[in-house]
């Protein structure tokens, strides 16, 4: 299809005479229409993917590239003198997820659209998403993200149910998005809402009123949860989602002949982390509406659910007072009791029961009722079946499994890396698009002077384009031949933000005291705080008082540079991820799950710089150690550690100047005369007399093992075969072998 012909057509006119607006509105009418022609697969049994967040990033070129007419379109408007990335940049992106787990959800989808497997997903159509992050006084401010536009990708269905609160009911419509799968068929992206959703109710911040759920249901994701109101709206959140999945999922079932019985032939459920749990009773209830019994209906629904587990973080596995649930889904509680009934008819461990201290675990529920459950990267499956869920994993051996996490390669390399991925069909032929695997086929190459400096030229070039886009979008200076070290995730005490910034500290001192290092360093950082999240908002406040004070300190400024973006979101990340050098993965060891920036940046040529942690540790392995820079205490001594409960970090504050210099300096007169004496003392007091995610113990090793990595970038072409080795090894991180495993091992779709 021509964009001249479709636009002659529908509108009368030439691509010269029209808007970019005009033009983004053509092009994201015509790919719907390319989008909906395709065929999608009507197997007889289905997977139901429901997640609280799908994070899809912006839609248009992904679109065009899996529906093969991305070249074309570009040609086309660029003889007519116009570009594509410029429309690009008129489509806002979807504020429907949070951070890697929403990620994950959205390259799942292409991967199963590409793989042709009959899978949707479910979720909530959130008119104004997570939020959007705006720096103020150095501090993060929440503002609201609204998205939906006029025209966007959503398609209202005539679908609509009747979900019933305790005293009260609202009426859903679903929104469709189709997800086109490369050169393959589609599927669908369901988003639910509620008719009577009322955007009035906001104003300039994220404050709203709580408990107006007729109207506030779909309006957030993530509803502040530091009151009893906001936790509650997330109970009622959770189970709008799962009611409307578990009728929609019943009803289509039907459609295609089953009695119900039979249900696990027809459907099957992944539930993405605690959120959708609910799906489990509220399945059971419907069952039991449609004249089943309750013993048959658990067994039917057992049958069709499994769990993925997505952390080992306690306060993120979800546990809702009995009150709550007895207020928000009064007819859930007999089946949720009845289940916990049975749970501590035949099991003696106390430890795995549902209902305990007046408080529901969810997990515990989908992992007696689900017939799967799956850790999300090596380390962390054996955690929980050593560790973490031991006692679960004594009851139920079979139904562990891992699933390593994976990223969709057309999003994280050809849409955001066209460069870099010309350069690989150039080697090794387009094969890898469809198998990643075909990527090991770059290994021939490493020895390839030529070579090595091609793909050191993307990476300039990805670099310069960097620091123009940030300078034109949030007016910064970035020295493009300066190092481009990388940190972007979610702020969180475990990620380790504050460790990064203490190197900086330490790398400052360094520069005042005439240590210049060999080339300048950019340090660059984006990550959203939960906005109850206090320690992690006076992290976000250190980093902007240092980027405050160091790039103005002409001494200094000329050598280090920090940078934190604004609003960081897949969009940004699009821009970060290709021009990296060293990416950042400094979690504690255990505590972050698998990663999946790791596995982006890696795939565009950036050298990890992390700690045997989520799937670093299956990077280091495919890689071999002389391409990854690993430091830190592992996972076992971070465990064994917490066990004892021995920890103090004073004691190492104490033997080591350097860390002492760095953290005394979060309360110099230097930083208090830019920033806040409340947030940064509050910080300091936290790092010294408790500092939970242990960055003290690892800071040595860290300040050396960046170094020697600053070292290495000095050797060239040293770095960029270690450069070509990373990108020769991604594919294993492939969401497609990801979705393949998951698809063989636990869903058996036909
Ligand atoms: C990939 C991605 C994440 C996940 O990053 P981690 O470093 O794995 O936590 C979070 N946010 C965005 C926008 C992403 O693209």
């Amino acid at each position: 299809m021509k964009l001249q012909d479709y636009l002659s057509e529908k509108y009368n006119k030439k691509i010269e005479d029209c808007s970019n607006e005009e033009l983004y509105v053509a092009l994201l009418n015509l790919t719907k229409d390319m989008a909906v022609e395709k065929v999608s697969n009507e197997g007889k049994k289905k997977l139901y993917y429901i997640s609280a967040e799908f994070l899809i990033g912006k839609l248009l070129s992904n679109n065009l590239i899996n529906l093969g007419v991305y070249d074309d379109i570009k040609d086309e408007l660029g003889k007519a003198g116009r570009s594509l990335a410029e429309i690009e940049e008129l489509e806002p992106e979807p504020s429907l997820g949070n951070g890697g787990l929403g990620r994950l959800a959205a390259c799942f989808l292409d991967s199963i659209a590409t793989l042709g497997l009959n899978g949707d997903g479910v979720g909530l159509n959130y008119h104004y998403g997570l939020f959007k992050q705006v720096f103020e006084n150095h501090l993060q401010k929440e503002t609201p993200n609204p998205w939906m536009e006029e025209n966007s990708w959503l398609h209202k269905t005539e679908t609509s149910y009747q979900v019933e609160f305790g005293g009260m009911a609202v009426t859903s419509r679903m929104y469709d998005i189709d997800v086109t799968g490369y050169n393959n068929r589609t599927t669908k992206l369901h988003l639910f809402d509620i008719e009577s959703v009322d955007e009035s109710i906001v104003g300039d911040t994220i404050d709203f009123d709580k408990e107006a759920i007729a109207k506030n249901l779909t309006l957030f994701l993530y509803p502040d949860d530091s009151d009893d109101k906001g936790r509650m709206l997330r109970v009622y959140q959770q189970y709008f989602m799962v009611s409307n999945a578990a009728q929609l999922i019943l009803d289509e079932a039907v459609a295609k002949g089953s009695d119900l019985y039979d249900l696990a032939d027809y459907a099957t459920v992944q539930i993405n982390d605690t959120h959708p749990s609910m799906v489990i009773p509220e399945l059971i209830r419907l069952l039991q509406e449609r004249g089943i019994r309750m013993d048959k209906a658990v067994d039917i629904v057992s049958k069709v659910c499994a769990y993925t587990n997505h952390t080992i973080l306690a306060e993120a596995l979800e546990k809702w007072p009995i009150a709550y649930m007895e207020k928000v889904v009064p007819q859930l509680m007999p089946i949720i009791r009845e289940l916990d009934n049975r749970v501590r008819e035949t099991v003696s461990d106390e430890s795995t029961y549902i209902i305990k201290d007046g408080l529901v675990h969810m997990a515990h529920m989908d992992i007696h009722y689900g017939y799967s459950v799956n850790g999300v990267a090596y380390l962390h499956t054996e955690i929980l079946k050593n560790t973490e869920l031991h006692n679960f994993y004594k009851l139920y051996p079979e139904k562990f499994n891992n699933k390593t996490n994976g990223i969709t390669f057309r999003r994280w390399l050809m849409a955001c890396n066209p460069e870099l991925a010309g350069l690989i069909t150039e080697l090794i032929g387009d094969g890898w698009k469809k198998d990643a695997m075909e990527l090991t086929k770059l290994g021939e190459f490493v020895d390839r002077d030529d070579v090595l400096d091609r793909v050191l030229a993307v990476k300039d070039g990805k670099k310069a384009e960097l620091a123009d886009y940030l300078s034109k979008t949030q007016g910064f200076e970035l020295n493009p031949a300066s190092i481009y070290d990388i940190q972007v995730k979610r702020l969180h005490e475990y990620k380790r933000q504050q460790m990064n910034a203490l190197f900086i500290i330490h790398k400052y001192f360094e520069i005042k005291s005439g240590k210049k290092p060999a080339r300048p360093i950019t340090a660059i950082f984006g990550a959203k705080a939960a906005p109850a999240y206090i320690i992690a908002k006076d992290i976000i406040h250190l980093i902007l008082c240092l980027q405050e004070l160091i790039n103005h300190d002409p001494e200094v400024s000329p050598y280090l540079k920090v940078i934190m973006v604004e609003n960081y979101n897949v969009t940004m990340a699009e821009k970060l991820i290709p021009a990296c050098d060293i990416s950042e993965q400094i979690s504690l060891a255990s505590k972050e799950a698998s990663g999946t920036s790791n596995m982006k940046f890696m795939l565009n040529g950036a050298i990890t710089l992390g700690t045997s942690d989520g799937a670093n540790v299956e990077i280091a392995e495919l890689v071999g150690n002389d391409n990854i820079f690993v430091f830190g205490e592992n996972s076992q001594t971070v465990i064994e550690r917490y066990a004892r409960g021995d920890y103090n970090s004073r004691s190492y504050y104490e033997k080591d100047d350097k860390l002492k210099r760095a953290v005394d300096f979060i309360v110099s007169d230097e930083l208090l005369k830019i920033g806040c004496r409340e947030n940064l003392e509050r910080l300091y007091h936290e790092l010294l007399n408790k500092d939970w995610f242990m960055t003290f113990p690892d800071f040595e090793e860290y300040v050396k093992t960046k170094e020697s990595c600053y070292e290495a970038y000095e050797d060239r072409k040293h770095w960029a075969k270690m450069m070509l080795v990373n990108i020769s090894k991604a594919g294993f991180f492939s969401s497609d072998r990801t979705i393949d495993q998951y698809n063989k091992e636990i869903w058996k779709l036909s």
